[in-house]
């Protein structure tokens, strides 16, 4: 016969999965009566209409299975009470992470869109690929968290280590230092339902918990728009500056501009506006095609104050190259003075973050 203890030790190995605690350790297992052969679990869960409940009530009956194969187990779902979210949620963490101790970040370059799909994490996967091919220590943080695509497009699909000061990034095959939420989840859909105050500790973490150690420059991939997650980067990391990436079908820039006047409204450099899919270029004649019309991007920049840094045509070999896990053995140099140009404007000076 199983004890209270054994049912309770078990269950301290099911995690939310959102949240990436034991339940236990969350104070969500309220109550375990063993009685008959049946073990009666009550289960408080954070909010009751946890979209991933289904899956805890699993994990949780398979633990107790993992006890002893004949046990029956029934799961009863509450709902935490105030208190009870105020102690799994609301106490301080104590802990300081170590891992910033050890890091020593001189530039932090945050690329952000207005919108998705304008080719912003491709924008920072060149970014982090020129700096490196430049000799920098280059780390690549992917806050992109609701559509993370930077671990595939690199190739990488090992879970970080973790050291007694901190989770280690994923190094790529050039020596890029990646970090990336979703080489932490088993399945890569999990984090499109996290919640935005739950993205926002995920990305702190990730400045603080990370070993990121010397680096010369950190490219983050922020998500699109301006969401809390974004707010959160800019206020609790120290950026250099931030780079824009835009797309002509933006046709009014509307969409960059009001990404541009969060930075400005936060006090963050804008070091300038790149254009991507700007036009295809014939292989024959080199002749270049404005596929999507005329661009906005130069005077999207004018309006907005700040340098035009470049354009990237539209390359099947970059959308070869990012979809087989290869970006850095893309060939095409367009990005190259552009990434020169970010080096010569990256201000010495670094934004201030507005909290702790
Ligand atoms: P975002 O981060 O803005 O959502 P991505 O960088 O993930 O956009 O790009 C979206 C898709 O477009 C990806 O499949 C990527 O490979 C492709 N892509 C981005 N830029 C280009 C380009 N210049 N040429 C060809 N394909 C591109």
């Amino acid at each position: 016969m199983v004890t209270e203890e054994e049912v309770r030790n078990a269950l301290k190995n099911v995690m939310d999965p959102e949240l990436g605690r034991s339940i236990v350790d969350m104070g969500m297992v309220r109550e375990i009566r063993i009685a008959d052969g049946e073990v009666n679990v009550v289960l408080a869960l954070t909010a009751a209409g946890c979209p991933l409940r289904d899956r805890i009530v699993n994990d949780v009956k398979a633990a107790i299975r993992s006890l002893d194969g004949a046990l029956i187990t029934n799961v009863q779902l509450a709902e935490m009470t105030a208190e009870e979210r105020a102690k799994a949620f609301g106490a301080p963490e104590k802990r300081r992470p170590l891992a910033e101790a050890f890091n020593d970040v001189k530039h932090v370059i945050a690329v952000m869109s207005g919108k998705g799909g304008v080719g912003k994490s491709s924008v920072a996967a060149l970014l982090a690929i020129a700096l490196r091919k430049k000799g920098e220590r280059v780390g690549l943080l992917d806050a992109d968290i609701t559509g993370p695509s930077i671990p595939r497009m690199f190739g990488l699909h090992e879970p970080p280590k973790w050291s007694p000061f901190g989770m280690v990034p994923v190094v790529s095959s050039t020596g890029i230092k990646v970090m990336s939420i979703n080489l932490l989840l088993r399945d890569e859909s999990e984090a499109v339902v996290w919640r935005g105050p739950l993205i926002s500790e995920a990305i702190k973490q990730f400045w603080g918990d990370v070993l990121w150690e010397r680096l010369d420059t950190l490219v983050i991939d922020l998500p699109p728009g301006t969401s809390d997650a974004t707010l959160t980067v800019m206020q609790s990391i120290p950026l250099s500056g931030v780079l824009l990436v835009t797309s002509p079908q933006d046709l009014a820039g509307m969409v960059v501009r009001k990404a541009a006047r969060m930075a400005q409204t936060l006090n963050i450099p804008i070091l300038g506006l790149v254009e991507n899919m700007s036009y295809v270029q014939c292989p024959a004649c080199g002749h270049k095609i404005d596929i999507f019309g005329p661009s906005q991007a130069e005077e999207t920049a004018r309006a907005l104050g700040i340098p035009m840094l470049g354009q990237i045509p539209l390359d099947p070999e970059l959308a070869m190259r990012c979809d087989n896990g290869q970006v850095e053995l893309y060939t095409g140099d367009v990005f190259d003075p552009i990434a020169a140009r970010v080096v010569e404007l990256v201000p010495e000076a670094k934004s201030k973050p507005l909290s702790s």
